[in-house]
């Protein structure tokens, strides 16, 4: 697999939405503002914290951060916009 950089595959975003919540525990406090909207079909979006798998953190380049998601589109945004967490 190659790297942890955003933007992210589908399926690594669906990964943390999968996994139980003692993985995805925000080190970061979620943004208080309301998530944009979708650019792709315009629906309110919402935040989720995404974190890189548990080996990418023991190998030293885990990412974690608030990423905003559309399910229905497969959209995520890019960690980097609200700041983000590197072990
Ligand atoms: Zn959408």
């Amino acid at each position: 697999m190659n790297s942890g950089y955003p933007p992210f595959h589908w399926f690594e975003v669906e990964a943390v939405l999968k996994q139980p919540s003692s993985f995805t525990k925000p080190l970061m406090p979620k943004p208080k503002r309301k998530p944009r909207d979708c650019p792709w079909c315009g629906q309110p979006t919402r935040w989720v914290w995404w974190s890189s798998s548990p080996k990418s953190w023991e190998s030293l380049c885990g990412r974690a951060g608030w990423i905003r998601v559309c399910e229905p589109c497969r959209y995520s945004s890019d960690i980097s916009e609200e700041g983000f967490i590197m072990s």
